[in-house]
């Protein structure tokens, strides 16, 4: 079936970044727009969705406030609607729990009837000028096709699991399922290794220790040398701006690739609280010196998961600063690999349209589109390679959803801010130098 109507934007995937593009777009009557999603419903991680845990980003970083804090879309909105702003007010915390963070999602769709669930994308061809996008109704599997000007991508990132670990092994679990398999793990007496030092593991580890029975065994490994924290300085966060974003994105694609080495401990860290609480709490374990019954390694690699043994796993790592090699045998092995983007297969035919830098990603313009007449294929969250470790985060969504949208529209709708820090990144903005990139 095609659906006759043309839309000005079909935005792909309901994450948190394009239902902030819907609830942005939804005021303005000249855009009309389309959100899909083949899940049945918003439910923002919920493998992860452990209790107690927060959001890493004030509560700002809703759908709307940053780009206009008048919007009715706004968590402080909600809070209102739903009787609970007095006891936000109380909590006195800018970090929402992630439950409430999903919940507030859940609200904002109900008031946004242009965002379609049970819709998966699988192609979309460019025919006289449009794009058309062919989706099946996951439930009743039906064919539709949309025709649109312009798409917007936001299907997210997918759990990584690096290659040298075979991935149908029930024994392996991504943090991303870990709620899924909590009670297996808990089952009396497993030997649980969990890998990886960013937040999700360091949730993880905390949960099973937090809920584990005294036979169950934890060993958490990381490759960094120390467990280190999210940086949270105020300076730091000065490059979570657009200030940041316009340094970045004019850096050359080398450039770039230097600067992301480097800016580990910036997004890939373990909340600062967190890793105290995970000390306090194995310091209570350990009163009278009794024995925590766990380890925790740093400077580990894992090399190699044999499987071999129906009984258990090996893991064969090496201790990177000794360049020792070393085994541990563990039931389950849980990754907190992270998550990396991969390329819709329904962009397949419409390749053409789509520009490449010289590695072969994205060429990704200032303004988020990709495609060579810089105006029809725009993208969320797929373009750290341009725009910086920004993209991944929550608190500039709304900046860059402006900035989309007033692009789309050719006016200045949204008021974007331009300059923010108190530092100031780019040399030939606050000196008389001759002109010199990095
Ligand atoms: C546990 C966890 C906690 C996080 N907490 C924070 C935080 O506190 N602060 C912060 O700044 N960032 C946080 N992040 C990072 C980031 O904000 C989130 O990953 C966020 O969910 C990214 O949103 P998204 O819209 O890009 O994608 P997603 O939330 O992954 O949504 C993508 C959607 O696209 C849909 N989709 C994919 N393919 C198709 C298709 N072919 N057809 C139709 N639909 C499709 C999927 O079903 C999915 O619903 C967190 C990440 C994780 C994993």
């Amino acid at each position: 079936m095609t659906n006759e109507a043309v839309y000005n934007v079909i935005g792909i995937g309901i994450g948190p970044f394009n239902l902030g593009l819907a609830a942005l777009s939804h005021p303005i009557s000249e855009l009309k727009t389309l959100f899909l999603d083949q899940r049945d419903g918003f439910d923002w991680h919920p493998g992860l969705m452990i209790d107690h845990v927060t959001l890493q980003t004030p509560f700002l970083c809703d759908c709307v406030s940053m780009a206009d804090p008048t919007n009715p879309l706004s968590l402080l909105n909600y809070l209102k609607e739903t009787g609970r702003l007095y006891k936000f007010f109380i909590r006195e915390d800018f970090f929402i729990p992630r439950k409430e963070y999903n919940r507030y999602c859940q609200w904002v769709i109900e008031q946004l009837p242009q965002c379609r669930f049970s819709t998966q994308v699988v192609d979309i061809t460019y025919e006289e000028g449009l794009y058309h996008v062919t989706t099946i109704q996951t439930k009743t599997k039906e064919t539709t096709v949309f025709k649109t000007e312009r798409l917007i991508l936001g299907t997210g990132t997918q759990p990584y699991i690096p290659s040298f670990i075979p991935k149908d092994d029930s024994r392996v679990i991504h943090t991303s399922s870990y709620l899924y398999r909590k009670d297996e793990l808990l089952s009396q007496g497993k030997k649980i290794a969990i890998i990886g030092s960013g937040q999700s593991s360091a949730e993880v580890f905390y949960d099973l220790l937090q809920n584990r029975n005294e036979e169950t065994h934890l060993g958490w490994y990381s490759r960094p040398d120390r467990f280190f924290p999210m940086e949270y300085s105020k300076l730091t966060l000065e490059l979570t701006s657009p200030d940041y974003v316009e340094y970045f994105y004019n850096r050359s694609e080398s450039a770039r690739k230097t600067i992301l080495s480097k800016q580990q401990a910036q997004f890939k860290g373990i909340n600062y609280d967190l890793i105290n609480d995970i000390y306090d709490f194995i310091y209570d374990l350990n009163i009278d010196n009794a024995d925590p019954n766990l380890k925790i390694i740093p400077n580990s690699q894992l090399n190699r998961v044999d499987y071999s043994n129906p009984d258990f796993i090996s893991l064969e790592f090496t201790q990177l600063e000794q360049e020792v090699p070393y085994d541990q045998e563990a039931d389950y092995l849980i990754l907190g690999t992270g998550y990396r983007y991969h390329e819709p297969a329904f962009l397949k035919n419409i390749q053409d349209r789509i520009k490449r830098d010289s590695s072969g990603l994205f060429d990704v313009n200032r303004n988020y589109s990709i495609d060579h007449n810089a105006g029809e294929i725009y993208v969320l969250h797929a373009e750290v390679h341009t725009h910086s470790y920004i993209s991944t985060d929550l608190g500039m969504a709304a900046y860059r959803n402006s900035y989309i949208i007033n692009d789309i529209l050719g006016r200045e709708h949204y008021k974007i801010e331009k300059k923010i820090a108190f530092q100031d990144f780019d040399v030939e903005k606050y000196a008389d130098l001759p002109t010199a990139k990095i």
